[in-house]
């Protein structure tokens, strides 16, 4: 479509009469029409928002649904996304996001207590196409002909699992020689090496502190956690190979599990493992235990950013007919709450300055856990834990370090603020920000004034 129609044709969605989504497959132009039939319906609650382009030129819309759209409330609302179609012939994601949205919408118009809490108390970001040129191309077959794979590529014919940068192999050598598995620093040429549609996702990972995310596939129904990447073994004798079938666990895999069992179990069917081929105790599986995949989403996710990512295999058939959309949303309706859900549990407060100023890109480590997790841009931190006692430690450049010990419940996150006092011998202006830190120039301008805000540790 031509850039100057865009605005036009804009304008004309947005004076369109809001109606509900349907379940039928919805081509490009239908899906952005279901995005802002859901934002007229629920303008107070919602945004729309592109994050870039695909190859043929085709936004990338976000539909953000919180009690203020587009504002990160500190400390208050934890960020949370949904990406869907990343491969363009797995289409059940696509329209179970869309359905979603509309639920979204209709149940906080209802006044439902449960979704107008998850709205007030959370920050959701839904991508249902990751990949809109290759469901154009999936789509535009015979269904009852269409090849396995044919769509599944972006319209350059790359795989966009297999499109980030590998940060994988930094983390393993990093295991060898002590350094850190959090926040690996981008390779310098990364952007000439990634296709338009993994540029995008990357940048918007880089503009929000995303704490949990799931990755919606279809093919299997199994709900799947990092890492994906498997070890790569020296073989005798016959060089470098990727141990197949061998779990590749993070520090954090017991959370990992636990995620992952809270969409298979509130899932209809997937934790009993109705087979597809295989079968996956608790309808779950370690990545790199089911194949090895180099290059993935979730694996980026968790070495780059804050974000805790699962991926979703969510229908035996990647193009189902439409038949049987509304029976698979009834089926994953509960999963896709209760995992958005999932966001509050753990430890959040604010890491601030003796003025109270937000520090961004503070480090917040668990002790016992060898992965860390920072501040965001205004200094508040969420980080996803199970129940149990933590000795956490906040450190940030020219500050002393602080520690605290917090007990986590099973019902809603620990708040736990900390005030960090300069060190004696050079203060914070003296410093750089620290390496994990998003962008200190713009961090610094945006750190607010937090007096007033409530402090359990000092
Ligand atoms: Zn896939």
């Amino acid at each position: 479509m031509s850039q100057l129609l865009w605005p036009l044709l804009r304008f004309l969605l947005l004076l369109r009469v809001a109606a509900s989504v349907n379940f039928f497959h919805h081509r490009y132009e239908q899906l952005v029409q279901a995005l802002y039939n859901v934002h007229n319906e629920c303008p107070e609650i919602t945004r729309i928002y592109s994050i870039g382009s695909s190859v043929q030129g085709r936004e990338l819309y976000v539909l953000e649904f919180s009690d203020n759209p587009g504002v990160h409330e500190l400390s208050e609302e934890p960020e949370f996304k949904y990406v869907g179609n990343m491969h363009g012939n797995e289409v059940l994601g696509r329209e179970l996001l869309l359905q979603l949205s509309e639920f979204l919408c209709e149940e906080y118009r209802r006044r439902s207590e449960r979704i107008t809490r998850l709205i007030w108390d959370t920050r959701i970001h839904i991508l249902p196409s990751m990949n809109p040129d290759g469901y154009e191309v999936a789509a535009n077959q015979n269904l009852d002909a269409i090849g396995y794979l044919t769509g599944r590529n972006n319209a350059n014919g790359i795989d966009l699992n297999r499109n980030f940068p590998d940060l994988n192999t930094f983390m393993y050598y990093n295991e060898k020689t002590g350094g850190p598995n959090h926040h690996i620093p981008l390779p310098a040429n990364w952007k000439s090496q990634v296709e338009p549609e993994t540029l995008a996702v990357i940048n918007w990972m880089n503009c929000y502190n995303f704490v949990l995310s799931a990755n919606l596939h279809g093919g299997a129904l199994v709900a799947n956690y990092p890492y994906d990447k498997a070890q790569e073994q020296r073989g005798r004798g016959r060089g470098y190979h990727h141990a197949s079938n061998t779990p590749s666990p993070t520090p954090d895999d017991k959370l990992f599990r636990k995620l992952a069992k809270a969409y298979s179990y509130a899932h209809h069917s997937m934790h009993q493992s109705p087979t597809c081929g295989e079968q996956f105790a608790d309808g779950i599986t370690n990545g790199a235990s089911w194949y090895s995949l180099s290059k993935g989403m979730q694996d980026f996710n968790y070495l780059h950013t804050n974000c805790f990512e699962i991926t979703l295999e969510l229908s035996c058939n990647k193009f189902p007919p439409q038949k049987d959309l509304e029976k698979e949303w009834l089926a994953n309706r509960e999963a896709l709450v209760t995992y958005l859900e999932e966001v509050h549990q753990g430890v959040k407060g604010l890491v601030s300055d003796q003025n109270g100023n937000g520090i961004a890109g503070a480090v917040i480590s668990v002790q016992g856990i060898g992965h860390d997790v920072t501040s965001g841009d205004m200094g508040d931190y969420f980080r996803l834990l199970l129940p149990d006692t933590y000795t956490i430690t906040a450190s940030a450049d020219g500050y002393q370090p602080q520690t605290a010990t917090v007990t986590v419940g099973p019902a809603g996150p620990s708040l736990v603020d900390f005030q960090l006092t300069p060190n004696p011998v050079k203060g914070p202006l003296e410093k750089k920000a620290p390496a994990t830190s998003l962008s200190s120039k713009v961090l610094q301008k945006k750190v607010v004034p937090r007096a007033a805000h409530k402090k359990t540790q000092r």
